[in-house]
């Protein structure tokens, strides 16, 4: 039976880490909290005590932690020195490209594969089985990471070399804070203008305003019955992880020296919705604050 260790059991690893043990694979779980540790219990995953001891006989190492400093911490003082050199290792969590390369260098230097595969999706994707995974990675080592991953994925696509994931899941994100901004900004200026919204959307869903934030996701409540602007903007994908991707690929820009306005625009923006106290709701849900009203607490 394949061996998973998962570490990091929160909102998303808790259903990804079930998923594995749904798949029949024998998954031993860590986590800090023992909440979660507890819940991966129930869910068919068997508890470890620690880090080292979740990877001694691993095939594979699955982390989803919150940031870049937890990974590289957890990888030079836990992963590396105790998982067999045979364990494939796969960080999902999202965090910045330098440190994705940095583990990738040191993992590759002890003689480890690695792959960054963060993901695309929130909890329901997760807890579905359904999340989009971008990975980074050697070329020999895709199909290994694809096999591994499939329990918790709708679709695996690999963007390139070590740190290509999170590369693509940032310019992915930062793609999606500035169109949601467009959308929110363009119903606002309708609105002024006498404009009925539902008109609106039939209108720029049918030329050249069309996008996903517009037709998949429409921050105006009402034409699309599945977006959370129809749920009082609950759920979904929340305004604090939308600025903590804007936030990576402003950093990313900034180092690699690209020119990167309205992703910096789009970061200021959400920093103040999350300000002044959206940080818990939906990221379409900054349609509210450019119509001038406050979020109305969760
Ligand atoms: P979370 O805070 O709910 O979970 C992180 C877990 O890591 C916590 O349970 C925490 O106790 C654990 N942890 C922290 N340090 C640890 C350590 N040293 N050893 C073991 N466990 C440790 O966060 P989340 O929402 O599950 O997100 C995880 C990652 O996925 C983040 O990088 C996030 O940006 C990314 N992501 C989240 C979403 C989402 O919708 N929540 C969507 C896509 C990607």
């Amino acid at each position: 039976m394949t061996r998973v260790a998962f570490i990091g059991l929160g909102n998303m690893g808790g259903g990804m880490a079930a998923n594995q043990a749904k798949a029949g694979r024998e998954v031993m779980a860590f986590d800090l909290s023992q909440a979660a540790l507890d819940k991966a219990a129930g869910a068919g995953c068997a508890k470890a005590a620690s880090v080292a001891e979740a990877v001694k006989t691993a095939d594979a190492v699955i982390t989803m932690l919150p940031a870049g400093p937890h990974v590289r911490q957890v990888y030079a003082e836990q992963i590396l020195p105790n998982a067999p050199k045979s364990a494939l290792l796969i960080d999902s969590s999202t965090i910045d490209v330098e440190s994705a390369r940095a583990v990738a260098a040191q993992a590759k230097a002890a003689g480890f594969r690695f792959a960054d595969a963060p993901v695309s999706g929130g909890t329901a994707a997760a807890d579905a089985g359904t999340l989009a995974f971008m990975v980074g990675c050697d070329e020999a080592d895709f199909a290994a990471v694809e096999e591994m991953i499939a329990p918790m994925s709708r679709v695996t696509m690999r963007a390139g070399d070590h740190g290509a994931g999170q590369a693509a899941k940032i310019c992915n994100n930062m793609v999606l804070g500035i169109s949601m901004i467009g959308v929110c900004e363009a119903f606002a200026l309708a609105e002024k203008l006498g404009l009925e919204g539902e008109r609106f959307f039939e209108i720029a869903s049918k030329s050249s305003g069309q996008c996903w934030s517009l037709t998949s996701y429409c921050p105006f409540p009402g034409p699309v019955p599945t977006a959370p602007s129809n749920r009082g903007y609950e759920g979904g994908f929340a305004t604090a992880m939308m600025l903590k991707d804007l936030k990576l690929a402003q950093d990313a820009a900034a180092k690699a020296g690209a020119a990167t306005p309205l992703g910096g625009a789009a970061e200021g923006l959400y920093a103040l919705f999350d300000r002044l106290g959206g940080g818990g709701k939906d990221f379409s849900a900054i349609l509210e604050m450019l119509r001038g009203n406050a979020p109305q607490a969760s």
